[in-house]
């Protein structure tokens, strides 16, 4: 590392590397405690207990976080219920509308503070949460702000009506963004919200709960309680639920279908994927390089739509696992902070472990495992990024969601085996296609039993473009129009 006296500085064992660039801390502000956020005030949960929220770049507590019990969620969906019959199921859809974009302001005017917390809460380097993560957010909201006194447009010759009291669960992968997904949809059809973020991740939606009372908004119409698993659970098994929105594994998801099954509560769920992203040999290899380090390395592969399997044209593959292995020797990994860093922290201990299960279960089925090396501080929660070649498709490395910065690497020789060997995966969230020539494009993407497939780019997100999966990736749409009709009834 440079002593930062020079910007940059030749290091003859690695080449170039950069000063470090950390970003500030000293602007933004964390309270040594969190309470639930209730009816429009914070206030302490019933049980008395809280929970740490640690930095996984550093082990270090950032804040004790409230533990809501069954007698909280009780207290959280009644205010939501009486914000929805008094106040907000009655107010003009213009008016709504107006505080969404109050909200999506504010985010915008806290980008800073709001995209330094979600790195040092969650890991993921500073430059994505502050050039994804939180434009992102703030874009959901000013897009459904722009429906809420729409919806007749959305939805002609139907009378959309809100469904009432929303309980949703969110993952830790994008902390904000995941509010946002499910709350500004929620508010601009005219719902009440009751969300729980993960517990390695709750200080965002925490901070969001200081923009809701910095945005007016009636008491009652967001409550953003913390807690565990147990918490989601009695969400999803209140009675006075309308609907239950939650993103995180295929696993939980499955038990939540089954919570709802026989009850007349609408849900989506957004689970686990296993992307193929796959390269042709036509392709502009050196983008499609920069791409499939995006799309698998991209938030430490903390991404469910990830593009985990690379399927590479046999003609090509040599060109390409050598130009990726070169390209990984030069990514950083390190300090979510530093504006250089590429890959931050896995997000906890518990999926550092899972993620290391993989790598000795990769290398004990018979794959060959390439990482870039390079050295990580001690302290803290890091996997370097990693290839696994040779693998077959048996292997529980390409078959089983990893969610960390490994890839399983195949070839092909034909577009139709291309296809094949994509589908052939209990999931179908996304998908990637590199190629010069558009109608492989098209024939691809019209193959491919994926929700999103991206062309010549992966992991590109609009708050217009509708989002979710096919199979075990789970049900229904979030974004776009599609995400509106989550949160309605049509008559
Ligand atoms: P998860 O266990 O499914 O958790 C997602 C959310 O559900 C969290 O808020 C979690 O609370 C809550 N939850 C846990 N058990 C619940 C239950 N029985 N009923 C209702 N809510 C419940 O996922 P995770 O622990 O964050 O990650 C585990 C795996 O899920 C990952 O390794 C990855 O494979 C997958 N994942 C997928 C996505 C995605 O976007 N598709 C995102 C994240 C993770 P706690 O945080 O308190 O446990
Ligand atoms: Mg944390």
């Amino acid at each position: 590392m440079s002593d930062g006296k020079n910007a940059i500085k030749l290091n003859y064992d690695t080449g170039w590397e950069y000063a470090a660039a950390p970003e500030s801390t000293d602007h933004i502000n964390i309270n040594d405690r969190y309470e639930l956020f209730i009816d429009g005030k914070f206030t302490a949960p019933k049980s008395g207990a809280y929970f740490d929220t640690i930095n996984p770049a550093n082990e270090k507590t950032l804040a004790s976080v409230a533990q809501a019990s069954k007698a909280d969620v009780n207290r959280a969906v009644k205010a939501a219920r009486g914000a929805y019959d008094n106040v907000w199921s009655k107010m003009k859809a213009a008016e709504r509308g107006k505080y969404i974009y109050r909200i999506a302001r504010i985010i915008q005017e806290r980008a800073r503070e709001f995209a330094v917390i979600e790195s040092m809460d969650g890991g993921k380097p500073i430059r994505e949460a502050r050039d994804v993560d939180i434009p992102l957010a703030a874009a959901h909201f000013f897009y459904y702000a722009g429906w809420a006194d729409k919806l007749d447009y959305a939805f002609p010759q139907k009378t959309p009506k809100p469904l009432g009291v929303a309980g949703q669960i969110i993952p830790w992968n994008f902390p904000l963004l995941m509010a946002a997904w499910k709350i500004a949809p929620a508010l601009a059809c005219g719902n009440t919200v009751v969300l729980k973020p993960a517990e390695t991740t709750p200080l965002t939606a925490l901070k969001l709960a200081e923009v809701i009372q910095a945005a007016d908004l009636p008491p009652g119409v967001v409550n953003i309680i913390t807690g565990d698993g147990s918490t989601g659970a009695a969400i999803v098994d209140h009675d006075d639920i309308d609907k239950v929105a939650f993103t995180g594994s295929t696993d939980v998801g499955r038990i939540i279908q089954r919570a709802l099954a026989g009850t007349d509560k609408k849900y989506t769920l957004e689970l686990g994927g296993k992307a193929a992203n796959i390269i042709f040999e036509d392709a502009p290899i050196d983008q499609a390089v920069e791409g499939i380090v995006n799309a698998i390395f991209f938030n430490q592969g903390h991404v469910c739509c990830a593009g985990s399997r690379l399927l590479v044209q046999e003609s090509v593959a040599k060109e390409v696992i050598t130009k990726l292995k070169e390209r990984m020797q030069t990514l950083v990994v390190g300090d979510p902070l530093d504006k250089n860093t590429d890959i931050g922290a896995i997000n906890s201990a518990a999926q550092l472990e899972r993620i290391n299960d993989y790598l000795a279960l990769g290398q004990k089925e018979g794959a060959e495992m390439y990482q870039a090396g390079g050295k990580t501080p001690k302290k803290g929660y890091w996997c370097q990024p990693t290839l696994f070649t040779d693998v077959a498709q048996s292997h529980r490395v390409v078959r089983e969601e990893i969610f960390g910065p490994v890839l399983a690497i195949q070839t092909f020789r034909t577009l139709d085996e291309a296809v094949s060997k994509a589908n052939n995966t209990q999931y179908g969230l996304s998908g990637g296609v590199w190629t010069d020539k558009g109608a492989k494009i098209f024939k691809v993407g019209q193959n491919i039993r994926a929700g999103v497939i991206w062309a010549n780019t992966f992991n590109k997100f609009d708050p217009t473009s509708p989002f979710g999966g096919y199979k075990e990736s789970g049900v229904g749409r979030e974004g776009g129009l599609h995400g509106l009709s989550a949160y309605v009834n049509l008559h």
